[in-house]
């Protein structure tokens, strides 16, 4: 199995943020999974292309980079059944699927990323998300050292969120995922953005249109290092909105039942006054204000400090807590933005 020593990971972020790994393997096989070294009881990240990855300190731990190639096709009476490795590119996917009249990906276009790391946290946009179609994971366990297939229901899918995040966090490693399209496709284009269509779109007009507006709204990674947004959206109960509304009558919300409304973190991030606020090379993003932004530093410190600030106002102004979707990893490993704090304190 390829492996390196001392590697730079400043290309594999999308912050570009200077970081090096002991060690990076790059399985490309099962028989590769089987011979990485005994990693339990060791601290490592699985990396796939660094999209929605912080390198919060210069010496990472030791990383996995997955590398399973291959997309295969099957064609049963009613839908097209899709395998694709995990180191394939999502958008490179989404672009192959609309290409052989393969339909529903289209609102998931220009995401960056890797197949891989898509079930990790159900990526989503323009009313859409991964788990509609995503029906298998293929997994690699590392306490049994072998593939088990976890079906949509197993995978525990709901926002920005699965299993993977949670209780198989670091257990195993996503080699591959398995989609389900049914041949009789329907348009979603109830999202803002898509709704105004004189009459229904083709499939390729929605991809387009997505990516014209994702491009229009989102700063390019490549030109301007980020990881799209960097807080999820708080969910918050009906009288926290009840309150909210009495100050704010504006405040955007989505009713996610159960009693519970979704806020936009981005609005909140505006109204705090931060959209355009920038600090040590870093910023809020002048037109997204959930997209925080790094213009010239190198140190993933300098994000977390900005993340910190842009929490704590939004705090202050509005009692709610905002929680960052990007993944945060030091030398110790991944910590939550919690354990984040003593770590750095304990530094
Ligand atoms: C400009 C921009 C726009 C974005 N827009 C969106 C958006 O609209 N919607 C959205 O949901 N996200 C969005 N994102 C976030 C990002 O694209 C997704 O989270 C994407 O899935 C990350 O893929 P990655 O390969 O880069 O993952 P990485 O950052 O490398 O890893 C993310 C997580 O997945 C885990 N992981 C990766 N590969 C595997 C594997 N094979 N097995 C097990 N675990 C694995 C990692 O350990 C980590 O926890 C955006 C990011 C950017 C930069």
């Amino acid at each position: 199995m390829k492996s390196s020593h001392h590697f730079s990971l400043q290309d594999h972020n999308s912050f570009n943020v200077k970081a090096i790994s002991p060690t990076i393997y790059f399985p490309k096989t099962v028989a590769d999974l089987v011979q990485l070294p005994d990693l339990s009881d060791k601290i490592f990240y699985i990396l796939g292309d660094g999209s929605n990855t912080l390198f919060v300190d210069y010496h990472a731990p030791v990383i996995i980079k997955p590398d399973f190639r291959g997309i295969t096709i099957t064609e049963t009476p009613d839908s097209y059944i899709v395998c694709v490795g995990a180191a394939e590119n999502w958008h490179h996917l989404v672009c192959l699927c609309i290409e052989q009249g393969i339909y529903g990906l289209e609102n998931l276009a220009l995401i960056p990323g890797s197949v891989g790391a898509a079930p990790v946290q159900n990526i989503g946009a323009y009313g859409l998300e991964l788990s509609t179609f995503c029906t298998q994971v293929k997994w690699f366990e590392f306490s049994i050292k072998k593939i088990t297939v976890l079906n949509n229901k197993a995978c525990n899918f709901s926002y920005r969120d699965s299993i993977f995040k949670q209780t198989l966090h670091n257990k195993g490693i996503i080699t591959e995922v398995v989609f389900s399209f049914p041949k009789a496709w329907q348009a979603n284009v109830s999202y803002a953005g898509l709704s105004d269509f004189s009459d229904t779109p083709s499939p390729k007009k929605i991809m387009d249109r997505v990516i014209s507006l994702r491009e229009a709204k989102l700063p390019n990674p490549h030109t301007l290092p980020n990881a799209g947004s960097f807080f999820k959206n708080p969910i918050v109960n009906e009288q926290q909105l009840k309150v909210l509304k009495h100050s704010y009558p504006k405040i955007p919300f989505y009713p996610q039942g159960y009693g519970l409304v979704k806020l936009a973190a981005g609005w909140l991030i505006e109204q705090a006054g931060l959209k355009g606020y920038r600090d040590k090379g870093v910023g809020v993003h002048e037109n997204q204000a959930l997209v925080l932004v790094n213009y010239d530093s190198e140190q993933g410190e300098d994000i977390v400090t900005l993340a910190r600030y842009v929490q704590q106002q939004v705090l202050t102004k509005f009692d709610v807590l905002i929680s960052p979707e990007v993944r945060m990893i030091t030398t110790k490993g991944e910590k939550s933005f919690i354990d984040l704090a003593i770590y750095s304190e304990s530094k």
